[in-house]
């Protein structure tokens, strides 16, 4: 297996080529190129978040915690009705939620090398990445996403290599390596691609792809209001 510093290096390898092609075809600015490379050398150490075992893994529970508040800061930026202390409230709460909650959740629900590690993952952070991060241009939304996934990715890519070298190695991989995109608990599986169809669709609505469905509640409301009329009159 990959330690954590090979894998923050070969990511933040991954993340400066990207940031550098980003720049140099002019695709978003300068500033942007730069976050979008930060976000993947960041994201390449995500899916060993499933491992309680190691010190800086744990550590990254508070990175997590902190990007989550600031992100929830940006997307709430423009949110006129929010006072500045909600915003903070919230900023807080995201942290704790982050670096509490998800910690305690993924202790309890997944084990090391299951559906954190697969293409699935990979595509699920860049979506919640493009719903969380609202820049002013779309281009610079994308590059974000795909980064995240891209430095997501390269974590999956140096585990299957590192396992590559191992005796028998190749028949492991085969069975189920990093790079997969179904793991062997029933359960994970569900949970893992219904969550990547979920915020699939909603980058699709995001991006007026899809019109959004009405809501069931807004259903049951309407339905409610219409029985409610027709026994007052009907009396
Ligand atoms: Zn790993």
């Amino acid at each position: 297996m990959a330690a954590f510093h090979q894998h923050l290096g070969f990511s933040a390898f991954v993340g400066s080529a990207y940031s550098a092609t980003l720049w140099c075809a002019g695709v978003v600015e300068p500033a942007v190129a730069i976050f979008a490379g930060a976000t993947c050398t960041f994201a390449g150490m995500l899916p060993d978040l499933d491992s309680d075992t190691s010190k800086p893994v744990r550590e990254l529970f508070n990175v997590l915690g902190m990007v989550g508040a600031l992100l929830a800061l940006h997307r709430l930026r423009h949110q006129a009705s929010f006072p500045a202390e909600t915003c903070l409230l919230i900023a807080v709460a995201t942290y704790l939620l982050l670096r509490y909650g998800a910690a305690a959740i993924l202790r309890w629900c997944t084990v090391h090398r299951g559906m954190f590690h697969s293409l699935p993952a990979a595509l699920i952070v860049g979506s919640l990445m493009f719903l969380v991060y609202d820049p002013a241009y779309l281009a610079a939304r994308w590059a974000v996403a795909a980064g995240m996934s891209l430095g997501y990715l390269s974590h999956l890519v140096l585990d299957a290599l590192w396992q590559l070298r191992s005796p028998g190695g190749l028949v492991a991989l085969a069975d189920g390596g990093p790079i997969k995109l179904v793991g062997q608990s029933r359960w994970a599986n569900v949970v893992c691609w219904s969550l990547l169809l979920l915020l699939s669709y909603c980058v699709a609505v995001e991006m007026n792809w899809l019109t959004p469905l009405e809501p069931y509640s807004q259903r049951w409301l309407s339905a409610l209001n219409h029985t409610a009329r027709d026994s007052f009159f009907s009396r």
